[in-house]
């Protein structure tokens, strides 16, 4: 047997490395423990593999396991598992160079400010190296699946200085085992609950086993026992996970007792392999309309290892109130949030995600369960920016848009752009929307008079970002959309009330000139309307006119907006309007017009920049009425 002991010099990216591990301040160091498992893991996957490869063998199946013993009285945490080991040559390649030029090419363009900064750690891919923060010195036993004699096992030690130190030992299993001599200052890692919770909160979902050894100290024996739930529900395919199963994990990953609404849940092959199990909660978090609200329910992890939570960057916005988990193969660990965000691969995996999530609402809404309705009343307003923020989708998240209308006599939002499509009037265009105040004043507003005439449907929108969205939805399935607070001639001259014709009436045209005289620059224009059947007269605006509710939006954000200016219709065939026309009294009849102005900016705006002076007018004419016969 060859006792001859080695020295050989870390590379020396590896040395640079090292101090920076050795001298780290960074708080999170238990991280080294995931990375440590995570390589356990990853060797008896390994081996699992190479088993399979070797099919004309046929090899007993051990139990595969990573074990951990924390040694108080020698102040060692050791991990071994029985994965596929490691050789000379690759111990002096895994643990004594960079291989992966990734980490290479980072260390290179570390600065000296940069190795200052230790949030750096957690944000590359340090791994094996990672325990240097913990250790004064690191022993690994190894030895590799296809060794045969115990004997040529592998020795390696190092302090984390200039040189390791390499040995032929005897190791009676394969695989590997990490014997770590902690810092003085590190010895919170020889207490039991604190390496469980480590590994609850990392590692809880690697699929080996993960074994603590157990002191009896009545039998005097010492025992294994498993830490860790050994079970990723996602790498199971569907058919082998029961719905309970499905609930319970969401309860695990979220702590919402509310439950699950639906999930999706897909293995994807190919260069970009992935898993997800993405859940449609039944009530929203009650933050997620906070404004800093990063919180987005993604987990992530990589190869089954947890990496972090609110991984926001795989779902766009308007999915915030999706929950659970992403496992992607090729994402480096320890990828730090900024990395991600300009990750190809992530960006690959968003549009992916976005059009499952999508896939499964179109589902749902196509279900007689009352599901997506439940899903649209919690999370409908949310949805609705996707029409915005998501150009790609905009056709399907529109397909999955719910409405009141004019003929729904309920303000529960039921009704698609398809159905009211389907129910079109045979002369009719465009899809027509209504935008009020809330939906009670939509329900009622005199823009609505000439379209209950004519039997066409109406679509009233009264979220407060229902307005903002139309913005951006102009068009579905060839129909374009209308607003019927705006002007709309060709739907004037389509289903003008009646055929008659005020405008060559020179008492009509004086009336008119009056009005407009009284009101001066508070309106645009007078005109005789077309379109109103109950009311006295009501305020439209021009086409490009900024609306009440987004000048109020814009004021509210500091912006300065000019006033809106409206063209206030008359409906002259209102005894009210008759009676007006009538009033000799100059005085009396300006008070009467503002009255009239004032009520038709109320119904439009759902206030009034002076409520009293409004009031005052209304009781002076009151108290007056004989004034008018
Ligand atoms: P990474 O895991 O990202 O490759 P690490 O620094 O964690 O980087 O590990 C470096 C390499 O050392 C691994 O790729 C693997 O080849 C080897 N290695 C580390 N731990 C083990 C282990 N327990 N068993 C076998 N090989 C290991
Ligand atoms: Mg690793």
């Amino acid at each position: 047997m060859n006792k001859k002991i080695e020295k050989h010099q870390f590379q020396s990216e590896i040395k640079q490395l090292l101090h920076l591990m050795i001298h780290s301040l960074y708080s999170n160091k238990e991280i080294f423990l995931r990375e440590l498992i995570s390589n356990a893991s990853d060797a008896i996957d390994k081996l699992r593999f190479n088993l399979l490869l070797s099919k004309n063998e046929i090899k007993k199946k051990e139990k595969e396991y990573i074990r951990i013993i924390l040694n108080k009285s020698k102040n060692t945490i050791t991990i071994s598992d029985n994965g596929i080991g490691m050789n000379k040559i690759e111990i002096i390649e895994n643990l004594g160079t960079i291989a992966r030029s990734g980490t290479k090419k980072f260390l290179k363009n570390l600065s000296p400010d940069q190795i200052k900064n230790n949030q750096l750690i957690g944000k590359f891919g340090v791994g094996f190296y990672s325990a240097f923060m913990v250790a004064k010195e690191i022993t690994v036993k190894t030895r590799h699946m296809q060794e045969n004699n115990p004997d040529n096992s592998i020795f390696w030690r190092s302090n984390g200085s200039e040189e390791y130190l390499i040995n032929t030992i005897y190791k009676e299993e394969h695989g590997t085992e990490v014997e770590i001599l902690l810092k003085d200052n590190e010895k919170e890692f020889l207490e039991e609950w604190k390496i469980r919770n480590i590994i609850n909160k990392y590692s809880d979902h690697i699929t080996i086993p993960i074994e603590i050894q157990e002191y009896n100290t009545k039998n005097k024996t010492f025992s294994w026992k498993q830490i860790n739930k050994a079970k990723a529900l996602w790498t199971f395919q569907k058919s082998q996970i029961t719905k309970k199963e499905y609930k319970d994990f969401y309860y695990d990953i979220t702590k919402d007792t509310n439950g699950p609404l639906a999930w999706t849940h897909n293995h994807i092959e190919g260069t970009q392999p992935y898993i997800n199990l993405l859940y449609i909660p039944k009530k929203s978090s009650w933050n997620i309309w906070e404004q800093d609200n990063k919180n987005n329910g993604i987990k992530l992890y990589i190869k089954k290892t947890y990496i972090m939570d609110d991984a926001s960057c795989f779902l766009p916005n308007y999915l915030r109130f999706i929950k659970g988990i992403l496992d992607a193969e090729n994402l480096p660990l320890n990828i730090s949030r900024e990395i991600l965000q300009e990750n190809s691969i992530t960006k690959k995996i968003k549009l992916s995600l976005t059009k499952r999530v999508l896939n499964l609402l179109h589902i749902l809404s196509n279900k007689k369960e009352k599901k997506y309705q439940i899903f649209w009343k919690e999370f409908g307003t949310i949805f609705k920016e996707g029409i915005a923020e998501d150009t790609t989708n905009r056709e399907k998240i529109a397909n999955l848009l719910r409405f009141t209308s004019m003929k729904n006599n309920s303000h529960e939002s039921i009704l698609s752009l398809n159905e009211y499509i389907k129910n079109m009037h045979e002369n009719q265009e465009k899809i027509y929307f209504l935008i009020a105040e809330n939906y009670e004043s939509a329900k009622t507003s005199p823009h609505l008079e000439i379209f209950q005439k004519n039997n066409i449907d109406v679509l009233l929108l009264s979220n407060r970002i229902d307005e903002w969205m139309m913005n951006y939805l102009t068009e579905f399935k060839n129909k374009k959309f209308q607003s019927i607070n705006k002007i709309d001639n060709e739907f004037e001259k389509k289903f003008k009330k009646n055929n008659k014709n005020y405008n060559e009436n020179p008492e009509i045209k004086n009336f008119l000139e009056n009005i407009q005289n009284t009101l001066k620059e508070k309106v645009e224009k007078v005109t005789i309307s077309d379109r109103l059947i109950h009311s006295p007269a009501a305020l439209i605006a021009n086409k490009n006119t900024l609306s009440p509710h987004m000048a109020k939006l814009f004021t509210a954000a500091g912006q300065k907006v000019p006033p809106v200016k409206y063209i206030l219709e008359i409906n002259i065939d209102h005894d009210l309007i008759k009676k007006i026309m009538n009033i000799q009294d100059k005085h009396n009849f300006k008070n009467w017009i503002n009255l009239l102005f004032d009520q038709s900016l109320l119904s439009e705006q759902g206030s009034l920049d002076n409520p009293n002076h409004f009031i005052k007018n209304m009781n002076k004419l009151l108290i007056n009425n004989e004034n008018i016969k």
